[in-house]
């Protein structure tokens, strides 16, 4: 197919990077045209000025960018890929932002006669390098059905949860269900060099019973070590906890650990350890 890429950060270069090794035509725009140029030296394929640029002709148009404004930057206005959208194509945005935003965008694509996806992922820069993500998309069956085989080539678990907003949704469940444990794992571990245990040993032993998580056998090791340099960001995840507790405030539900534990990577942020990964929460306790 030909397709596009908008956003060759940490995730979408390698995304990119599985659709141009199982032979689509690609076109690609980042912002900083010089990550772009590198992607086109190692995959081939071309670059480009704007996201319009990117979008005209293809018949996929995925995206990978940051928030809801960097969303609207690379969508909307002039040189956005919307304006270069032909008739019967289809957008398909990875990145993590807010159901509203993609609720709004879905309708404005539906006016101009194309699809739109919203379809953020889980699994982290292994995930992606490896090409095993998960998948959490929203949007009409039809254009599940065309994206979806596209999709595969860096997902492993590609899933249709609802209408254009459900994948976003179900990201946040992902993240209000990931947080709690990250802070749990953060307070067990201090306790057991607290309390003079080899913390390493505890990991392996408890990984094998009741306690057992990924974020307790991936992430344990390295908080152990003093090391958060892997993947996804502290910024991001404040972000994403931002979007789950306005959500929240509109549907009514209570998440009562989730509102404490965006103060505590506020307090991380504070640090100076915004671009340190999401199992930062260790630093509050270890660095008073
Ligand atoms: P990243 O490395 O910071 O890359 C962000 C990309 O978006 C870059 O290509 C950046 O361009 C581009 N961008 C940002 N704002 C833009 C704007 N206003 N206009 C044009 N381009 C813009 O981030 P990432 O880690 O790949 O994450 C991307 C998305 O995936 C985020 O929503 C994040 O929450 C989500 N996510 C990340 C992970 C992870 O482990 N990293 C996991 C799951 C989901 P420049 O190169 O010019 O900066």
């Amino acid at each position: 197919m030909k397709c596009a890429w908008i956003g060759l950060g940490v995730m979408g270069y390698p995304m990119a990077g599985h659709l141009a090794t199982a032979k689509h035509e690609l076109t690609v725009y980042n912002r900083t045209r010089a990550k772009a140029d590198q992607w086109v030296k190692a995959h081939g394929g071309r670059a480009v000025a704007t996201p319009r640029e990117a979008a005209a002709g293809a018949d996929i148009v995925f995206s990978c960018v940051g928030n809801d404004n960097d969303l609207r930057a690379v969508t909307l206005g002039a040189d956005g890929a919307f304006a270069g959208m032909k008739k019967g194509a289809l957008y398909v945005d990875h990145s993590t932002v807010s159901a509203n935003v993609a609720r709004e965008l879905g309708k404005t694509a539906q006016a101009a006669g194309f699809g739109f996806l919203d379809a953020p992922v889980s699994g982290g820069q292994a995930g992606a390098e490896k090409g095993i993500l998960t998948v959490m998309v929203g949007g009409d069956e039809k254009a599940f059905a065309t994206a979806q085989p596209v999709m595969a080539h860096f997902g492993r678990a590609v899933t249709l949860m609802g209408p254009v907003g459900a994948g976003q949704l179900t990201k946040m469940v992902n993240q209000i269900t990931i947080v709690g444990l990250v802070q749990t794992l953060a307070e067990g571990l201090n306790f057991a060099m607290h309390a003079g245990l080899d913390a390493k040993k505890v990991i392996e032993v408890i990984s094998k019973g009741a306690a057992q998580s990924w974020q307790l056998e991936n992430r344990g090791p390295t908080m152990v070590d003093d090391k958060f340099n892997f993947g996804f960001a502290t910024d991001w995840m404040r972000k994403d906890l931002q979007i789950c507790i306005d959500e929240a405030r509109r549907n009514g539900a209570l998440l009562p650990i989730t509102a404490i534990i965006e103060q505590y990577y506020g307090k991380v942020q504070e640090k100076g350890y915004g671009r340190m990964d999401s199992s930062a929460l260790m630093k509050l306790l270890t660095e008073k």
